[in-house]
C-alpha cells in the first residue's frame, strides 16, 4: 500500500516559529524530504493553494484582515507576545500549508495513508495565533472530514493541542492527545480530567505525560487507543509531531524515534481494522534528529514496525502514565455511542 507525501519544494522555506529556531525548523523538512523521496512505497503529491474562504472555516474576520495586514508589512514581527512570527507575503505561504489539508482531503477518495510533513498548527485559535501556529490547517481538514464521515483525531505531540481541543469540545469528534504536562509547560492546559461537553461529552482524552518521560511511558500511553477502536471512526486525523525526542532543541520528553515509529504504525494496524483512512502531519520538531522521527513515522504508517535507537525508559513515570490511561480507559466512551 502506497504513502501518499504532499510536498512543495516551498515547503523548506516555511516556518512561523521563533526566530531562533526558525532555520532547525526549515532544515528538518529539508532533511525529511531528502530521506522520504527514496522510499519505494511513497507518492509525492503537489498541494493545491487554498482560496482565501478557506480560512474563514475556523478563523474570524477580524483575525484574518490582522493576519492579512502583518504580511504586508516590510518587516518581521510578530502575531503574539513572542513565538509565532509573521514576515513579508506570509499570506502566500499559510495558503499554501492550508492547501495541503484541502489536498489531503480531496486525496483521501484515493489513497488510505496520507501524510503532510508540514503541517498540525493546532495551536491556532479562532481569533489568535499561539505557539508557531498562525492557523489552524488540521482543524479545517478534520471540519472538511466531519461532513463525510466520523473523525477521530489522534494528537501525538510534546504540547498539548490547545487550539484544536478547544474548536471541537463541544463537537461529536473522538480527540486523543498524548502530550508532556506539569501545568506550566506551554501551552499549560490538558488536565486528564477536561472530557468535553455538550455533544463532545466524554470524547476528549488528555493522556498527561510527566516531562523526561521515555518509551515505555509512551507505550503505556498509547494503550489510550483502544478508545479509537471502539469509536468506529472513518477517518483517523493524526498530528505525529516530533518534538517529544530527547535531543529535541525544546527538551520535554525523553522519547527516541522508537516511539515515532510505534505510532505510525499502530496508526495504521488501527486503520486497517477499521477500514479508515488517515490524514497525518508532521506538527512539531526542533533538532537535528526531527527529520529522522518523521522518516520513523511514515515508515510505520506504511506498515514497518522497527527500532533504529535503545529505548529510554523511566518506571516511575511509566506507572504514573499507567494510572491517567487507567482511568480514561475505565471512563470509556458516552454508553450511546458504546
Ligand atoms: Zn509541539
Amino acid at each position: 500500500m502506497e504513502v501518499a507525501v504532499i510536498w512543495d519544494d516551498r515547503f523548506g522555506e516555511i516556518s512561523f516559529s521563533h526566530p531562533m529556531i526558525r532555520d532547525v525548523a526549515k532544515a528538518r523538512i529539508r532533511k525529511f524530504y531528502e530521506l522520504v523521496k527514496g522510499e519505494d512505497y511513497v507518492i509525492l503529491v503537489r498541494p493545491e493553494l487554498a482560496p482565501r474562504e478557506a480560512l474563514t472555516m475556523i478563523h474570524t474576520r477580524e483575525y484574518l484582515e490582522k493576519l492579512e495586514r502583518a504580511s504586508q508589512e516590510p518587516h518581521i514581527g510578530f502575531l503574539d507576545s513572542g513565538d509565532t512570527v509573521h514576515y513579508p507575503g506570509m499570506m502566500e505561504d499559510i495558503l499554501l500549508v492550508v492547501g495541503a489539508s484541502l489536498t489531503a482531503v480531496k486525496l483521501s477518495k484515493f489513497f488510505d495513508r496520507i501524510y503532510i510533513p508540514l503541517g498540525g498548527f493546532h495551536h491556532a485559535f479562532p481569533d489568535r495565533a499561539m505557539g508557531f501556529c498562525p492557523v489552524n490547517d488540521i482543524a479545517i481538514a478534520v471540519k472538511l472530514l466531519e461532513e463525510k464521515g466520523r473523525v477521530a483525531i489522534i494528537d501525538v505531540d510534546a504540547h498539548h493541542g490547545n487550539g484544536l481541543q478547544h474548536l471541537f469540545y463541544d463537537r461529536p469528534v473522538l480527540k486523543v492527545n498524548v502530550f508532556a504536562y506539569d501545568g506550566k509547560f506551554f501551552p499549560g492546559t490538558g488536565h486528564y480530567s477536561e472530557r468535553g461537553v455538550g455533544e463532545g461529552k466524554g470524547l476528549n482524552f488528555n493522556v498527561t505525560l510527566p516531562l523526561g518521560s521515555g518509551d515505555d511511558a509512551f507505550q503505556e500511553a498509547l494503550k489510550v487507543l483502544d478508545v479509537v477502536y471502539d469509536f468506529k471512526p472513518d477517518y483517523l486525523v493524526v498530528l505525529a509531531g516530533v518534538d517529544g525526542h530527547k535531543d529535541d532543541g525544546l527538551k520535554s520528553l525523553n522519547l527516541t524515534s522508537n516511539s515515532y515509529n510505534l505510532i505510525g504504525y499502530k496508526v495504521s494496524r488501527l486503520a486497517k481494522e477499521l477500514g479508515a483512512k488517515v490524514v497525518s502531519y508532521g506538527g512539531g520538531g526542533y533538532g537535528e534528529y526531527s527529520a529522522y522521527c518523521m522518516l520513523e513515522f511514515v515508515r510505520g504508517l506504511k506498515g514497518i514496525r522497527e527500532r533504529t535507537e535503545p529505548e529510554t525508559e523511566d518506571k516511575e513515570k511509566r506507572e504514573y502514565v499507567r494510572s491517567i490511561v487507567s482511568y480514561l480507559l475505565s471512563e470509556g466512551l458516552p454508553s450511546s455511542l458504546k
